[in-house]
């Protein structure tokens, strides 16, 4: 076992404060990776605050982040896939039970024994597992990931949940080439699924409540953009929507993106409010509508986004924070003030 610098949550009412935290020695297939850069996902918002309690209550201390990218520095003696030296990029899991159907489907986001990066049960050292708000993290090679060399690894970071958790629905979905699709939010996860929606050949449609992220939606590849706080501008497209990727991290009317739809038409929340949503069965019943959730993406999907976003030069844009304005980052993702997404520059660590 040695000592890692992190950021840590006392309280759901604490700051996050520089802190050590105790990570494993590499086992055989372990792969220890010093962090270079951690993306903040209003889930780690969630959890440190514990808005998910009812479901996953948050246990303290905690460190968020599961949006990591970074260097290999050390491998087990049976890891086969990195060396130390190569890039390599970790996201919301670390394990699971590998013999689930799910698991063997490759959908270990699924697997009802998976252990998250942070916040789960630690095999290894008993406690919780902490996240990517520290210097290093040491993870099992099956959950560890290939980066591409080309792209900007401050942008490449929230890649692994904002970009898997909207690349993996819009896949599900189908070829959405030509189709109309609609991205609810434009924050972390929404400016991603705009650029992958682009990508895909859709005609991509943003709902913001922000009329200034008009200019950026359509500088991130959106064709047309809703304020969805107009009645009149909603009212022009009610019923002509293929799919609808709901990203809102707060309480909202639901049903006036399901009214959105055409027939068949589908909606996916991969956003996580803490309270439930009030759903109209009638504005599904008309139209044969379907209200879907997904969450991330299986090991192999991952890898499958991160080559994709290789090949067509896709990172997330971000601003670059130092880990000591963690506090205010949050405090600005409530207010939607972020374009798109805070990177944190894990070099600052080193002065703590
Ligand atoms: P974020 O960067 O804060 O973006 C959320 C966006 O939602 C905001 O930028 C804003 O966009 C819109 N919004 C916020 N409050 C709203 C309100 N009261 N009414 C209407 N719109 C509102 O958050 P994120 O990191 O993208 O995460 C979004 C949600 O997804 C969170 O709940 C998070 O926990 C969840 N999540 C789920 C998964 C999964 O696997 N399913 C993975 C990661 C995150 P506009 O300014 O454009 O309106
Ligand atoms: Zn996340």
């Amino acid at each position: 076992m040695f000592k890692a610098k992190a950021y840590s949550a006392a309280s759901a009412t604490s700051p996050l404060v520089s802190s050590t935290i105790p990570r494993r020695d590499t086992t055989e297939r372990d792969v220890q990776i010093e962090i270079l850069f951690c993306g903040v996902c209003h889930s780690d918002l969630h959890h440190a605050r514990d808005e998910w309690h009812s479901i996953m209550p948050t246990v303290y201390p905690c460190v968020p982040g599961h949006e990591i990218v970074g260097r290999v520095t050390k491998v087990g003696s049976a890891v086969t896939k990195f060396k130390p030296g190569d890039l390599a990029g970790v996201g919301c899991l670390v394990d699971s039970d590998h013999t689930c159907p799910n698991c063997q489907d490759g959908l270990e986001q699924l697997c009802p024994n998976q252990t998250l990066t942070y916040g789960s049960p630690d095999k290894h050292l008993g406690g919780v597992t902490y996240g990517g708000y520290s210097d290093s993290i040491v993870v099992d090679e099956r959950f560890v990931l290939r980066v591409p060399a080309n792209l900007d690894l401050a942008g490449v970071a929230p890649l692994l949940c904002a970009g898997i958790t909207t690349y993996s629905p819009m896949r599900r979905w189908g070829d959405l080439a030509g189709k109309k699709v609609g991205v609810v939010g434009l924050g972390g996860l929404g400016h991603m699924g705009v650029k992958f929606a682009h990508a895909f050949g859709a005609h991509v449609v943003v709902f913001t409540t922000s009329p200034n992220k008009k200019e950026d939606a359509l500088r991130l590849g959106a064709d047309e953009v809703i304020i969805s706080t107009s009645a009149e501008d909603m009212k022009k497209h009610a019923g002509t929507f293929n799919f609808i990727l709901d990203t809102i991290a707060a309480d909202h009317d639901i049903n006036a993106y399901i009214t959105m739809l055409g027939r068949d038409g589908n909606i996916t929340l991969v956003g996580a409010p803490e309270k439930p949503l009030s759903v109209s069965a009638f504005a599904l019943l008309f139209g044969r509508r379907s209200l879907s959730g997904s969450i991330i993406g299986g090991i192999a999907e991952t890898q499958e986004m991160l080559d994709f976003c290789g090949s067509h030069n896709i990172v997330s844009d971000v601003e670059v924070i130092p880990i000591q304005r963690i506090n205010e980052a949050y405090e600005r993702l409530l207010k939607s003030d972020v374009k798109y997404r805070f990177s944190i520059d894990m070099a600052s660590l080193k002065s703590e």
